[in-house]
């Protein structure tokens, strides 16, 4: 049996090396990857915006982010989260860097200066989003609430919210944090109650849009159960062939979408979390789902930070290959915070802070590589 702390640590590691490993391809087409590296089955360094090997960009930092925010305050995570960004934020390297966030998006950006307004509130900067932005850092909340769904739908729109105000990305989140809560508890997908998943994220949609209505948030009830209809499409469809359940993701996406959607992987949440979560329940390995899911392209540092999430919480740390695993600047970073979440202990907090070793990181990356070597 797989324990409860190496599935925790399976899932905060994975992600880091999922998200470092589709960091040198963000924005990649399948064909151009194709084209200029064939099979990747290697850390490789980013160059078009270059980072060190081995580093993880926004998607990581938040997870993390809101990790320790849980081992701050468990009811409300949402508060520490938004301060740990905007503190992250307010730290200032260089001209050049938002804070010490990188690889940071518009919407992600719009949300933090929000957030850092004297006055603001939590939840007042949060972005009409379709995007993945929430999933990708969503899942310490099913390390940390897979004993309690209700617990865990309430916690994911409490911590969503702080970001996006779209119910399609606050139940794109909460589908991430279902699966990895699911995987705290087993060692395959085989078993995974596909109707009891949409219900879930159904009802979660239903609690989501009710709150934006209240806050008067919600600026299209058109999209109210769209990703729940997408995800359970594609799940109907998962032993179907590969090439055409893809497609149909694409197809799918675009009768929603605001802009056109060539890529199953692109950030929209029905393209980019629906194709992770296929990719994840259709591979019986860490490897394996990391792999195919990089060979995709799109948002690839999001969705094989998402995969990784997802895999690591299933297959435990073990399963997460030595020469990724070795490769990570955060390698061993955050053991001391495996116990505490596993324990749900609180406040706890570590010896080196998050914004210590993320302003190593972060200054690391600003080096370029010109400087990094000598
Ligand atoms: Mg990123």
């Amino acid at each position: 049996m797989i324990e409860v702390e190496s599935k925790i640590a399976g899932s905060l590691y994975g992600e880091l090396v999922g998200d470092a490993l589709g960091c040198p391809v963000e924005g990649w087409s399948s064909q151009e990857i194709q084209a200029a590296y064939g099979r990747i089955t290697e850390m490789i360094e980013p160059q078009e915006r270059w980072r060190p090997l081995g580093l993880h960009s926004d998607d990581g930092q938040q997870m993390l982010a809101l990790a320790s925010a849980l081992l701050t305050d468990p009811l409300h995570p949402e508060e520490p989260f938004a301060q740990t960004l905007v503190r992250m934020y307010q730290i200032k390297l260089s001209k050049e860097s938002f804070g010490l966030h990188r690889g940071t998006g518009r919407n992600f950006r719009a949300t933090v200066q929000g957030l850092a307004k004297e006055g603001s509130s939590v939840w007042g900067a949060a972005q009409p989003s379709s995007g993945n932005g929430t999933a990708i850092m969503i899942a310490p909340l099913g390390w940390y609430f897979y004993k309690d769904l209700e617990l865990l739908q309430n916690r994911v729109i409490q911590v969503a919210r702080v970001k996006q105000c779209d119910v399609r990305g606050i139940a794109g989140a909460g589908s991430i944090a279902y699966l990895v809560a699911y995987a705290m508890t087993h060692e395959t997908w085989e078993h995974l109650d596909h109707q009891g998943f949409v219900d879930f994220i159904k009802a979660l949609e239903n609690k989501a849009a009710e709150q934006l209505v209240h806050a008067q948030q919600l600026r299209d009830t058109t999209q109210m159960h769209t990703f729940s209809l997408g995800l359970a499409y594609m799940l109907d469809h998962l032993k179907f062939r590969r090439g055409q359940v893809l497609q149909d993701i694409v197809n799918l996406a675009n009768q929603t979408a605001d802009f056109r959607i060539r890529n199953p992987c692109k950030g929209y949440v029905l393209a980019s979390v629906i194709t992770s979560i296929y990719i994840t329940l259709t591979n019986t390995a860490f490897e394996n789902a990391l792999l195919e899911m990089l060979q995709l392209g799109g948002d690839s540092d999001s969705t094989c930070a998402m995969a990784g999430a997802m895999a690591g919480a299933l297959y435990g740390k073990d399963q997460i290959p030595a020469r990724w695993y070795d490769s990570l600047v955060a390698k061993d970073c955050f053991d001391s915070w495996i116990h505490p979440l596993s324990q749900c202990l609180y406040p706890w907090k570590p010896d080196v802070s998050l914004e210590t070793l993320e302003t190593e990181w972060t200054k690391l990356s600003l080096c370029g590589p010109a400087k990094k070597t000598n």
